[in-house]
């Protein structure tokens, strides 16, 4: 997992120096199928099924301002200038999963939204730190959660990290908030006390605005229904009886 990990985290640098105004999201895709093939590794995302819905038709996903996730890469989507976007990439290798995403500014943005990628990347961190014993599942929601709170932004409801392993999509779910009330919510999660050897993705989704949530017609982009702009970091990681070990760094 530390090498398929590190093979992600090659691509979405490889992908971080190619954003600027003019690309397009599709000619990110490539830049990524490449440096995966390059090093061995299969795209996970690529043909990735979802019930009533086309498979996921590319290596990764690009969600851009308030897309929040899962967006499809198109080669007449130009980056412009002050935008943001959300690029999340999978990848298998010799049996194992790594999957990791990160938000990157298009030329120069504003302090608000360097203030929203600033956050997510500190709720991210908040989720890692709690990730160690004797903590569980909730802990490391919570600590996700009132970091994105106090920081003044919504987190989204129906994503949320998850398990990984050989499978990108493993239990348990890996939430970025937890229910005040767990009979009355209308979304509950199973609680799992943490173990030396448990990997998962944290994968904050911090929205500016409200966080109601909408699906486009292609199936697959989430978007903030009052158009907010959001962003979105990931990172796999493994619990040891110590400090946690973050796998997707080069
Ligand atoms: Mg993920």
């Amino acid at each position: 997992m530390r090498e398929a990990g590190r093979i992600v985290a090659r691509t979405l640098q490889a992908m971080r120096e190619a954003v600027r105004p003019g690309v397009t999201t599709l000619e990110l895709n490539r830049i990524a199928e490449t440096c995966l093939r390059d090093h061995g590794a299969a795209p996970t995302f690529l043909n990735y099924p979802k019930p009533d819905s086309p498979n996921f038709p590319t290596v990764i996903t690009a969600s851009i301002n308030h897309e929040l996730v899962h967006g499809i890469p198109s080669g007449s989507r130009f980056l412009k200038d002050g935008d943001i976007i959300s690029l999340d990439v999978g990848c298998n290798y010799q049996g194992f999963v790594g999957d990791a995403a990160i938000t990157v500014p298009v030329g120069e943005v504003s302090p608000a939204v360097k203030r929203l990628i600033a956050a997510t990347d500190a709720a991210l961190a908040a989720g890692i730190q709690a990730s160690r014993l004797p903590n569980t599942i909730r802990d490391v929601a919570l600590a996700v959660q009132r970091s994105a709170e106090n920081a003044g932004y919504s987190v989204a409801l129906e994503y949320t990290g998850h398990g990984v392993g050989q499978q990108m999509h493993e239990p348990p779910e890996v939430p970025n908030w937890w229910p005040r009330n767990e009979r009355r919510s209308r979304i509950r999660f199973e609680n799992v006390t943490l173990r030396p050897g448990m990997t998962y993705a944290i994968e904050p989704m911090l929205i500016a605005g409200r966080n109601e949530l909408r699906e486009l017609d292609d199936h697959w982009t989430v978007v903030t229904a009052d158009r907010s702009w959001c962003a979105h970091i990931e990172h796999t990681i493994a619990v040891t009886d110590g400090d946690p070990v973050i796998l997707t760094l080069l």
